[in-house]
This record gives structure tokens, C-alpha cells and sequence, in this order.
């Protein structure tokens, strides 16, 4: 890659000097090199964290304050703190991904940012600036960064996360909040290969509805889909897929995932966003991608029972759902109370994995980033 367009990836001296801010207290028992290497080597997603954690402290009188990398470890939280009884939290998932040559890199985190700072406002939380979102990222991943894996396919999964900490059973915005993020080396996500998954779209429970917190990222909503997530697996499927809440007949997303769909005539269409739906990163690269790719990309409000009659007559080849976790999973088979259809061969879609290929490769340096999405964090 020629200078000039690496250069502009670098983190200009502004973010530097946020960066700088942080007060890095480094913790006096760091995980031994082997027990790091073995987490490394075979990480099972969420259970190993690294050896530090990033932190802002808020209050209303101060503002943000106290910006430290610290010892990763419990939190000690009174127990009439706000989160745990009106769930005023919100969070952020993104990855960092070691390139061949060494460094670390991460993917559209402004994105991610600016999604932050909106689920903030609709939470009533302070909006934490993009700048600071960014420098807490660097500056964690620059502290562990013998904890990002470097194998295919593996990255040090990062969540930033913000909640209510002030100690007040009084329903109002909380005065006081407390803003993490904590890392966690994670592996292929498939791990014999990408596998067609099945969905069980519910009937009976919504996600989301109108003027509801559908939009923001906030663990309310996750909560919300647990209990369909059961059912779906109840009747063999591997996740939920919610329709609109006040009609139940357009589709609308899986439980952390975006829906995309594929026609024979190389058209995709994906859910348009009503305020119910989260904005995907993801989604938003996968319709940049396919739309340099030459397709015809929707956003519409696409009806469950003209979706299942284009799987019957063949119109629809291929389904699949997206987010930074799986980046891409085929969906090869949909049912419900009164359906159950298998997508094309019920194997994952031509399209799909080129796609899916082709964003992967961006955000491992396999292939030039065109759009300028990554950022340089080590
Ligand atoms: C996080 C999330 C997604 C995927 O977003 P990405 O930015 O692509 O990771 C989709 N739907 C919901 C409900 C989510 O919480």
C-alpha cells in the first residue's frame, strides 16, 4: 500500500494526544505468557478476557473524568445501583484483527462510536465524543496487545459497554455513569467451517416495537429475545427471527443480527430501518460491497408470505444474517407455527460467501481497504 493512503489510516496526533489522557495502571499479576497462549490458541467466545480493562468515569456535575487502562476484575456495585433496576446500559461489539505483518487493526470504529452515542441518547446516558470512544480502544488494545491471536479467522472481540452507576431507586436519568470496555480473544466463530444455520421465525414475541429502544444497542432488548431464542431452539432451530410488532408479517432482524436477501435475478434486499431495526455495521459494509459488486440492494419492508412463496418458486436463492460476531451466516432453512422451507439446497449461498470472503479479507489486509475503513490501533 503506498504511503499517503496508509498514513491517512494512522491515528492522527489528535487521537494521540486523547490517547495520552489515558493513566495506564498496570496490573501487578498479568496472566503468565503460557496461559495467555493456551486462552489464545483455543479461545471459547466471551470466557477469557485479557489482563486490563479501559474505564471513563461520569458524573453530571464533571463530566467524563478519571480516563485509566486498570486490572481487569469484578466491579463492586451498590445494590440500589440504577442499571440493575431500570436498565439504563448500553453496549458496542467490534473486533481487532492482527494483520500479517504484525500490526492490529480495527474496523469503521467511528461507526460504532457515533451508534454509541445514539443508543446513549435514547437510554438517557451521556454521550460519550467518538474521540474518546476511539482513544479507549487504542489505548486498551495497545496495553494487551500480546492478547490479539493473529490465526484465521481469530480476533480479540472487544465491548465497550456504559450504565447507570449512580445508587438512587428513584426512577430519572441517572447523575452518575460508568463507562468499560473489557476484550476477550475469540476464534473462528464457525468452528468446522461456516455452516447453513435454521431459523425459527416467531410469531408470538417482538423484539422490538415502535418508539420502542429497537435501534439502540442496549442489553434490554437482548434480554427481551432470550425467551423466543429458547422456543426457536425448542423446535430445532439455531436462532430467532422477529417480525414487525404491530403487523407480525414483515421480517425485521434476528436477535443480534441483520437479515439479507438474495433473488435469482441478482437483486438483494434487506429490511429497510423503521427505528425497530439496529443499524449493522456490518450491514451497512455488506450493502456497500454488494452495490460495488454491481447488485441492486433494497431496503424495503419485505413481507414474510412474499419471502416464503420467492423460496418456494425459486426467486430466492439465498439468505443470510450478519453482525460482527459471525460477520455472515447462511440461513438455510426458515420455519414457523404453520411453515418450514428449505432456502435453494438448504447449503450456503454462492453469493453469500463471496461476500463474506470478501469482508473478511478487508479486515484481515488480505485485500486493499478501498473504503477506508480500518484503523491502525498497534
Ligand atoms: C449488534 C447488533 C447487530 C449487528 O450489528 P453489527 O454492527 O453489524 O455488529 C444487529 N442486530 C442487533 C439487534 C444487534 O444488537
Amino acid at each position: 500500500m503506498s504511503t499517503p493512503l496508509a498514513a491517512q489510516h494512522e491515528p492522527s496526533s489528535s487521537t494521540e494526544d486523547l490517547i495520552a489522557l489515558f493513566d495506564v495502571r498496570r496490573s501487578d499479576t498479568p496472566r503468565p505468557v503460557e496461559e495467555r497462549e493456551a486462552a489464545i490458541a483455543a479461545p471459547k467466545f466471551g470466557t477469557v478476557f485479557t489482563d486490563h480493562m479501559a474505564r471513563i468515569s461520569w458524573n453530571s456535575t464533571d463530566g467524563w473524568t478519571d480516563r485509566r487502562i486498570e486490572k481487569y476484575g469484578p466491579l463492586q456495585l451498590d445494590p440500589a445501583t440504577a442499571v440493575l433496576h431500570y436498565a439504563q446500559e448500553i453496549f458496542e461489539g467490534m473486533k481487532a484483527y492482527r494483520h500479517a505483518d504484525g500490526s492490529v487493526w480495527t474496523f469503521r470504529p467511528e461507526a460504532n462510536a457515533e451508534r454509541f452515542a445514539r443508543s446513549a441518547h435514547r437510554l438517557a446516558l451521556p454521550a460519550l465524543p467518538v474521540a474518546d470512544f476511539v482513544a479507549s480502544i487504542t489505548a486498551l488494545v495497545r496495553t494487551d496487545v500480546d492478547w490479539v491471536p493473529s490465526g484465521e479467522e481469530a480476533s480479540l472481540y472487544l465491548r465497550p459497554f456504559m450504565y447507570a452507576s449512580e445508587a438512587f431507586l428513584g426512577v430519572r436519568p441517572s447523575l452518575e455513569a460508568e463507562y468499560l470496555v473489557i476484550a476477550s480473544p475469540v476464534g473462528p466463530y464457525f468452528s468446522g467451517g461456516v455452516k447453513p444455520v435454521s431459523i425459527w421465525v416467531d410469531r408470538e414475541y417482538s423484539r422490538a416495537g415502535a418508539g420502542g429502544t429497537g435501534a439502540a444497542k442496549c442489553g434490554g432488548n437482548y434480554a427481551s429475545s432470550l425467551l423466543p431464542q429458547m422456543v426457536a431452539q425448542q423446535h430445532g432451530c439455531e436462532q430467532v427471527c422477529f417480525l414487525d410488532s404491530a403487523t407480525r408479517t414483515h421480517l425485521e432482524e434476528l436477535g443480534g443480527m441483520n437479515v439479507f436477501v438474495v433473488r435469482a435475478d441478482g437483486s438483494v434486499e434487506t429490511p429497510e430501518l423503521t427505528g425497530s431495526i439496529l443499524e449493522g455495521v456490518t450491514r451497512s459494509s455488506i450493502i456497500q460491497l454488494l452495490t460495488d459488486r454491481g447488485h441492486e440492494v433494497v431496503e424495503r419492508r419485505i413481507p414474510l408470505d412474499e419471502l416464503l412463496d420467492g423460496i418456494r418458486d425459486g426467486s430466492v436463492t439465498e439468505v443470510f444474517a450478519c453482525g460482527t460476531a459471525a460477520v455472515i451466516t447462511p440461513i438455510g432453512r426458515l420455519a414457523g407455527s404453520d411453515f418450514d422451507v428449505t432456502i435453494a439446497d438448504g447449503g450456503a449461498g454462492q453469493l453469500t460467501m463471496a461476500v463474506r470472503t470478501e469482508l473478511t479479507d478487508i479486515q484481515t489486509g488480505r485485500s486493499a481497504d478501498r473504503h477506508g475503513w480500518l484503523r491502525r490501533l498497534a
